[in-house]
């Protein structure tokens, strides 16, 4: 099973194995076909940050220069507006420690996570395929146009494409230590972001007198997940799709033991006012008298 991308830039799952003639066509520019980023076992050696604009590809350039320095190659592709910023693994990772590792590099550079996108999308695969990137020197099926790839310092990986192709089969992989560091680094920044949602859950809003009163017998009128399930399908282990982002696998989840919400994705999270601030987007002193209406304190 394998990605190809419609004439519309949409992606269609082919249930066929891959023949040989297929990556010729695709090199050809005859059809364009993209890779998965992880395996069955939701596995893969592959991170691809992709930046959607101007500004975020200048920030995906000054991470591939900045990683250079440090002895970690990765390749830089043009794309329709940005580009996308190649980094192979030296062995095979789980989702979830690819995803960790993404998210450390963007961090250290302080890049945010709206700003540039990570694929793997997925920690882990629960049904179908997962996300798919297109794989190098395709023509891109909306702009017709080939794009190539570079190296940090902005030279082409080689003149042609077919000596491209030759470095690529045996590309340059992140070591070990430096996939470990940055990992380390994406974990205990998610670890943090949870634990200040699971503060602000707690704190006394920063608000005086009456709407902090107020703001605490809401939290203890009822439980967060009680709450929440109306506004959000949530499993039994209570976790649901999040309403703040484009979510396709389950990021949302609910602590009922701490009795706080949090999203992976949008490392977003709180109390059940953090909860209504976002869903109608208004600010504490409104979500106070909103809630209190609903709640009939
Ligand atoms: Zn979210």
């Amino acid at each position: 099973m394998y990605p190809q991308q419609l004439a519309n830039g949409r992606w269609l799952a082919i249930h066929e194995p891959l023949h040989k003639d297929r990556l010729i066509d695709h090199l050809r520019g005859v059809t364009t076909l993209g890779a998965y980023l992880l395996d069955e076992s939701s596995q893969g050696r592959l991170l691809v940050l992709d930046a959607d604009d101007k500004v975020a590809w200048q920030w995906l350039v000054c991470v591939s220069q900045a990683l250079y320095l440090g002895g970690t190659t990765s390749y830089l592709e043009t794309s329709r507006r940005g580009g996308h910023l190649w980094l192979f693994l030296r062995r095979k990772y789980d989702g979830r420690a690819i995803r960790q590792f993404g998210w450390g590099v963007l961090a250290m550079f302080g890049i945010d996570k709206d700003v540039v996108e990570l694929f793997p999308k997925q920690d882990v695969l629960r049904h179908g395929p997962g996300s798919q990137i297109r794989l190098p020197f395709g023509v891109h099926q909306k702009s017709k146009k080939r794009y190539g790839l570079y190296y940090p310092t902005g030279q082409p990986l080689a003149a042609t494409l077919r000596e491209q192709l030759q470095l690529l089969a045996h590309p340059d992989t992140v070591d070990r230590w430096s996939f470990e560091y940055f990992r380390q680094h994406g974990e205990a920044v998610a670890e943090q972001k949870r634990k200040r949602a699971f503060t602000r859950s707690h704190r006394p809003d920063g608000h005086q007198g009456h709407f902090a009163q107020m703001a605490e017998r809401i939290k203890s009128a009822i439980s967060v997940r009680q709450f929440v399930s109306q506004y959000v399908e949530l499993s039994r282990s209570g976790k649901g799709l999040c309403p703040f982002h484009d979510d396709h696998d389950p990021s949302f989840n609910i602590n009922d033991d701490e009795n706080y919400w949090y999203c992976f994705a949008c490392e977003e999270g709180g109390s059940i006012i953090d909860f209504w601030m976002r869903w109608q987007r208004c600010d504490f002193v409104t979500a106070v008298n909103e809630l209190s209406a609903i709640l009939r304190l």
